[in-house]
């Protein structure tokens, strides 16, 4: 009887355990995050912006568009990046783009991407990172897509094991000013505390599931 309940207790560990530690995976399959959508439409594999292949995931690298014409939202980004990505010069790639109602999702997570301005730098922004792209379109509403972006952040640090300590600024590889808006309104601190107070909340959750 104690050896079956031993038995018991130990197959509940190791449940629980399976649970908890998730296998890696190529990407998180988001469809939504609370109540916002997330369309996935990928760039072409063999693309000139979608060098391929697996690497290690250890950063969310932050971005902002820097496009302030109206009408620059998160699904305009994904077709700009649809298109061009075979163009000639000043190759961009990137994994997300959130705006103030939705997330669109350009390239599988584990992918290296074109966005920190580091080439393939080992431990660096394009090859290590995920690259999140906020809008700052005229007429979009720039607070409620930093929500939408503190949501996407806790979920992805959540998704692969990553502590908040994770996120990274575009200009923490490439020295460029980017968050533009976010940076030089001294606001990245406040993002990074917004997304660990997510992040702790998710964490929770999945504890007491
Ligand atoms: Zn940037």
């Amino acid at each position: 009887m104690i050896l079956a309940l031993m038995l018991v207790s130990f197959l509940a560990g190791v449940l629980t355990h399976m649970a908890l530690a998730r296998p890696p995976k190529a990407d998180a399959g988001l469809t939504y995050i609370e109540e916002i959508p997330v369309y996935t439409d990928y760039i072409a594999e063999g693309s000139r912006a979608r060098p391929g292949g697996q690497r290690e995931i250890k950063y969310l690298v932050i971005h902002e568009t820097d496009n302030f014409s109206e009408g620059a939202d998160a699904k305009a980004h994904s077709s700009f990046i649809l298109q061009n990505a075979n163009a000639e010069e000043n190759i961009v790639s990137w994994h997300y783009t959130v705006d103030d109602r939705q997330i669109c999702h350009h390239l599988p997570d584990d992918e290296p991407a074109y966005h920190a301005g580091d080439g393939m730098e080992k431990n660096g922004g394009n090859l290590n990172g995920i690259g999140i792209e906020m809008c700052v379109n005229e007429g979009g509403n720039y607070e409620q897509t930093l929500i939408n972006t503190e949501k996407l952040c806790a979920r992805l640090l959540i998704e692969y094991d990553l502590k908040p300590k994770a996120l990274r600024k575009h200009q923490d590889f490439s020295g460029k000013e980017c968050p533009a808006k976010l940076i030089s309104s001294g606001r990245w601190e406040e993002f990074c505390d917004a997304v660990e107070k997510r992040y702790e909340e998710l964490l929770a959750a999945e504890k007491n599931k």
